[in-house]
Formats: structure tokens, sequence, C-alpha cells
């Protein structure tokens, strides 16, 4: 496409005079759909694991034949057949029904356990199933556990010791399974923006905000009446002018706000690591998905047990080389398509971080799902396939690489490591490494990255190099020294969070819950939240209490700024809220508009942009249709100086100041104070044309 050419010779950095650079048009033809599941802990399901019996308690026993069986009473060997059913829908045909029959007994007829001890069997006897290095410590770590010390080599017993936490996991209890929460649900129908009933001249928002079969009849007072009533609304405008796109500060906020040392408190959180949210990112099927579920693996967010099992459906499925992918990919779609869709979400530790991973859709068709993933990362790792063609195709017109480079740029990311991924495809070839690094880098620098900002590690996630810990490979080893991905991952800065600002949580999803009031999830951008106080919703101009706060599956009592967080809120009718709504502190809330002003950078448009241009606003978790109303004025690039005032149109490369009218009311922050919530990229027909900061709120 004629569109990515361009881009090679276009200079970035000149366009915006701090750190934020603006990316590159996207193909898509469908519209974002995000809704955001809650939790994205890891359920270990330690509560169901059976207490284990060591099977060397059982060694003594005589082993025995598959025949016993038939000296059972009927009820065991009906008890037999169901627990061996059970144990073939995991281990498939891959054991023999004789071991499964011995073990079957051996462990009363539980099939749990009798899993559990096949596997651990299985461990001791033939404990590579993977071929790495690392891997095969850690599968082997449940027999090592058992044997004495000095049979093991001096590397096991490092790895052992520096993995040593995750003995715990490889336990032989029941499933280890990530949760993945889905960020975007494809298929899900949008329901973003906020109806407004009419619209008065020059574009002012009349006074209500209504929803679908909301009884408001749109008139400022039927709305402040309405509103009125019902508990826990915010007192609107008494002279039915001025709508919810002011917002009234909560005459009731609720409880005081206890103060607490936010500060102090998130020092104190996971023992004081900070959080850092990281976006996987780059072409489909350059292996993010299996990467990142095998740097899962081997960090015991998976058991073996549980691998086994995704080893086993995917080799029946005709998919076994997607095995680590199922890990992260969870859907049935996503599996039988062995293509990721949605942004699946969960969480790890490295030494000094806990990470929440989104794993974007790699696809174009699911740009607009990495859009939302990537407006909520802090850093990436771009995955690009080292095999000879494929990384070119990625890298070309069509392929993704570049345009999630620049988009997650433009979204405000600035670190990056960059997975040169399949490198046993290319025999860990230093010359490939370099010529991929060479490619990479210039496009890179022009897309606004700076050259220390970016890190370069040679991996293969399907066999595990290279990921936790440091390849053993002699083929890398003899060129390269340089970290793993997750000592990388470890040493990327974490960013300043706007804790000390007022609160705001853009919302990703909405759903109802056991209990009274509902649910909302989404990401804190700014401040933070405590149990017992009052927010407001914006645009829709309600205040509702805060009841529980769920910061990765846990109930809390705050959380702060880069929290994805699940609130569960009473006092509103969850009719008024909707993807995209922001919730706000009632005492600085946000403004909702339907007007505002900004600085766009435009892409490689072919058509030129005139007033009254259509286009999609994608800002945060919202998508609304908007026109440009006003062309403003052109800029120069680096120094911002007005070009022309008034121009008729904008072109291709242009910087210009315009008037964005919203058909309903969304809830922006200046840039200037609020960075993530004063970014938005404009789409037209499946194409990203622009990306911009808001400068000035109008109406
Ligand atoms: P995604 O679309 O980027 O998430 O890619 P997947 O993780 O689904 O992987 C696509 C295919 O590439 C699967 O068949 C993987 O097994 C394969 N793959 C992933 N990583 C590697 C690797 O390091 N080496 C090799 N040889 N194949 C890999």
């Amino acid at each position: 496409m004629s569109r990515h050419r361009n881009v090679r010779g276009y200079n970035y950095d000149e366009d915006f005079d701090d750190d934020d650079v603006y990316g590159q048009s996207v193909d898509d033809d469908c519209c974002i759909s995000p809704a955001t599941a809650n939790q994205f802990i890891y359920s270990r399901q330690d509560r169901q694991a059976p207490k284990e019996e060591p099977l060397e308690e059982d060694e003594e026993d005589v082993p025995m034949s598959p025949t016993i069986s038939h000296s059972l009473d009927p009820l065991d060997q009906a008890k037999l057949y169901s627990c061996l059913d059970h144990m073939r829908t995991v281990l498939g045909d891959a054991v023999p029904d004789s071991v499964l029959t011995e073990a079957a007994i051996r462990c009363g007829f539980d099939p749990q356990k009798a899993l559990d001890a096949v596997l651990s069997e299985d461990a001791k006897t033939a404990p590579v199933t993977r071929s790495t290095g690392e891997d095969t410590a850690s599968v082997a770590r449940v027999s090592q556990e058992k044997a004495p010390l000095p049979q093991r080599t001096k590397q096991e017993a490092v790895a052992e010791k520096a993995k040593s936490r995750d003995v715990a996991h490889n336990k032989l209890d029941s499933e280890v399974v990530p949760k993945v929460a889905r960020m975007t649900v494809s298929g899900k129908k949008q329901t973003m923006g906020f109806d407004v009933p009419s619209t008065a001249e020059n574009g002012v928002v009349a006074a209500s905000v209504r929803r679908g079969g909301s009884p408001e009849n749109g008139t400022a007072t039927a709305a402040s009446e309405a509103a009125s009533k019902r508990p826990g609304t915010p007192s609107k405008g008494s002279n039915g002018e001025e709508p919810s796109t002011v917002p009234t500060p909560s005459r009731s906020a609720g409880k005081a706000r206890q103060t607490i040392n936010i500060k102090a408190e998130l020092e104190k959180r996971q023992g004081g690591k900070p959080l850092l949210n990281l976006v996987v990112i780059g072409h489909v099927d350059a292996g993010k998905s299996t990467l990142m579920g095998h740097l899962l693996y081997l960090l015991g967010n998976v058991n073996k047990r549980t691998m086994h099992k995704y080893e086993q459906e995917s080799k029946k499925a005709g998919k076994a080389s997607f095995a680590y992918a199922w890990v992260l990919d969870e859907t049935g779609e996503e599996r039988d398509r062995g293509v990721t869709m949605d942004v699946g979400m969960t969480k790890f530790e490295t030494n000094s971080k806990v990470v929440t991973l989104m794993d974007a859709p790699g696809h174009k068709d699911f740009i607009p799902n990495m859009i939302t993933g990537a407006a909520q990362a802090d850093v990436a790792v771009l995955v690009v396939d080292a095999s000879r063609g494929e990384f070119e195709a990625g890298f070309e017109a069509g392929g993704q690489t570049r345009e999630h480079a620049l988009l997650v740029r433009s979204l405000g990311v600035t670190q990056l490591a960059v997975a040169v991924n399949k490198m046993d495809q290319v025999n860990w070839q230093q010359e490939r490494f370099r010529e991929i690094i060479s490619k990479l880098g210039h496009f890179l620098k022009q897309a606004g990255f700076k050259e220390s900002d970016v890190f370069y590690i040679p991996t293969s996630g399907l066999s595990g190099e290279n990921l936790v810990t440091r390849s053993s490979v002699s083929q890398l080893t003899s060129w390269y020294s340089g970290s793993s991905l997750l000592e990388q991952i470890d040493v990327f800065k974490a960013p300043q969070r706007s804790v000390d600002k007022p609160f705001r949580l853009c919302v990703s999803d909405v759903f109802k819950d056991q209990g009274s009031g509902f649910c909302v999830t989404g990401k804190i951008e700014a401040g933070y939240i405590q149990t017992g106080e009052r927010i407001l919703a914006m645009p829709p101009n309600e205040t509702c209490t805060v009841k529980g706060i769920t910061l990765h599956d846990e109930a809390l009592d705050w959380a702060a700024a880069g929290d994805h967080v699940s609130l569960t809120v009473t006092g509103m009718d969850i009719i008024k809220i909707n993807v995209g709504c922001v919730f706000c502190d009632p005492k600085e809330p946000i403004r909702a508009c339907t007007r505002f002003r900004a600085r766009i950078l435009l892409f490689n448009i072919e058509v030129p942009i005139t007033q009254g241009f259509p286009v999609l606003l994608h800002y945060q978790t919202v998508s609304e249709p908007a026109t440009i109303r006003k062309l403003v004025s052109v800029l120069h690039k680096s120094s911002g100086e007005v070009l022309k005032k008034k121009p008729k149109c904008l072109s291709k490369g242009m910087n210009a100041i315009v008037e964005i009218q919203t058909q309903r009311p969304v809830s922006l922050e200046l840039y200037k104070d609020y960075k993530e919530l004063g970014r938005f990229m404009l789409r037209y027909v499946g194409s990203t044309i622009a990306a911009g900061v808001v400068t000035e709120i109008k109406k």
C-alpha cells in the first residue's frame, strides 16, 4: 500500500515538541468493540487441590497389571472406567491403559490424583517434552525435588535456586493457569458514545443526555427534574441551559475521603514492586502468543499438567505448534482460527516489577482492538519473525509490524523490546539478526523511538530460548551475551503515574454481577479511589458510590493510577453507563463536550481533508462518529508557528489545528493536563488518518 512507502522518509521527530510522535495509517474494516473482563490473576485453585500423596509412598506397591481391574467389584469397575475416561480427556492416548489403570486404582479412582501420579511418573522417566535448557530444568524440577542433590548438575541447581518459587507452582497440584481476561470482546456490540437529544445552534448540546429507553424527554428541565428524583444523582443546572456537558460537583460527596498517603501505600503494595503495563504487538503469526504463553509457563504461571493438556488438545486439533499460544488465546474461535482476535490480559512478576501483560491481535482486522490495548500500555514488546521472507512480509507494505510500532508510539509508548523471534528457524545466525536490526532500527527511529529505548533480543518462543533465562545454545551464545526477554522487561522504567491528580477511570466494560449495584472495569488513568467514595460518571453526569474494588482478583480498599480494576458501584442505574464513560472525582470532574480543538498530524491520506470531513474518533475506549468542523490553521512541523490561517484543505503529512465536533458528548482532558486522556486517533473508512492531542475544550 502506497501509504506505507512514504513513512520511511518521514521524520516524525519534528512533529511535536515533546516526545510524542504520531503514527501511520492502519488498515481495518471492523469497529472497535472493547469490553473487559475484570480479573487477571492466576487461578491456582489450590482449594480444590487434592492433598498430595507422594508417589514414593506408593512405590512399594507391586505394579498392578491391567487385568487387576477384572477382580474389582462392579462399583469399583464403574469408578475405574469413569476415572479412566476423565484421564484420557486430558492425556489422550499418550499413556498406555495399563499405566492409567494402575494409577487410578492406586489413587482410589480419584481422577485428579491419578492424573498427577501419572504425570509425575512421566516427569521422572521422561521429563523432556520440550527441548530447551531452561525448560528441561523447569519440567524436571518435580523429580529433582526428591532426587539427591549431588546428582544435579551445577547449572540445574543454580537454575533451580533462581526460580525456586516455581517449585511451588510445579507441585503436583491441580491446574495452574494464568487467568486471562479479555480486554476487548470481538463481536460484542459496541455501545459507546452518548445519545444527544438535540443540538442547539453552534453545536451547543442541549441539556440532557438521553439514554436509550430512558424516559427523559430531552429538555433541560425535564432532565433536571428526572435527575433530581433519582437518588444519588447530582443536581443539574437549574436554568435549563447548561447541560451535562458542564458537570455539577456532587453535593453529597459521600463519606469524607480518608486521607491516605497513596505514595507510601503504593510503595508497600506488592512488596514495593512498581506496576508495568506491557503490550505485545507484531504481525500475525510472528509468534506473539507462543512467546508469551511459553514465558508464562517458564515462570510457573501455567503448570506442567495444564501445559500437557494444551499439548494434547492442540495435537488433537491438528495444531500442535499452537500449544503455548493456547495459554493466552482462550476463546474457541481464536484457537480454531489460530489467530488472536481480542486483547488478552494477564499478570506476571519479574524481580522488580508486577507486569500486566496484554497480548494484542496481529491481524489487521483486529487493529481497533489492538489500539485499545496499546492505549493502556506503558511499554511494548514488538515480536518479529526472523524466518526468511516472513520478517519481510510483516515489515513491508500490508504487514502489521510497522503499523503496530507506529500506533503504540502515537499512543505514548516510548520503550520497546524487539523480540527477534523464531531464531531457531535461521540457525541462530547473527547475520540475520543484524539484518533485521538494521532494517527495523532505521524505521523505528523515524517512528519516533529513541535508539537508547529500543532493545533487540534474539528469541525462540517455541523452544523457549532467551525468554526467562539467558540461552545456552552455543550457536547463539557465540555472538550474543545480552539480556533475556524477561531481564529486559525487568529493567524497563515504570512510568510516573499521575496519582496526585484527580481521579479518572476510563470504563472498558460494564456488567451486572451478583448482589446490589453493578460492576465497571477499566484502567485508572489518574488519582486513586477508595471504597465508600462517591464518584461521578461523565458524560452522563451521574454519581454513584464505590462499594468494592477488585484488583487482580483481590478485594482492596483502594487502587491507584495504572491499576486495571473492577469497581462495584451502587446508587446508579446501569443503563446510564457505557463503555467509554469516564469516572472521576466529583469535586474536580472531567469535562464532557461535543466540540474541541486539537493539534493533529495527518498521515498519508489520499483525499485532502476539508471542512465537514467525517471521521471516527478513537479515544481510549471510546469510538465516536465526528466531523472536522473547522480548519483553524496549518502549523510548522517543528516550530509550531502558524503557517496559514483558515486553510481550505489539509493534505498528508500536515500539522494543523482543527476543531472537531462529535455526534454525542465525550469526556476529554487537555493534553497538557493529562497526557493519557488528551490523545486520540482519527480514522476514516478503515484507515487511521491522523493522530492528535486535545488543546482546547469548547462545549
Ligand atoms: P501470533 O499470531 O503472533 O500470536 O503467533 P502464534 O503464537 O500464534 O504462532 C504462530 C505460529 O508460529 C505457530 O505455529 C507457532 O508454533 C509458531 N512459532 C511461534 N514461535 C516460534 C518459534 O520461536 N520458532 C518456530 N519455529 N515457530 C514458532
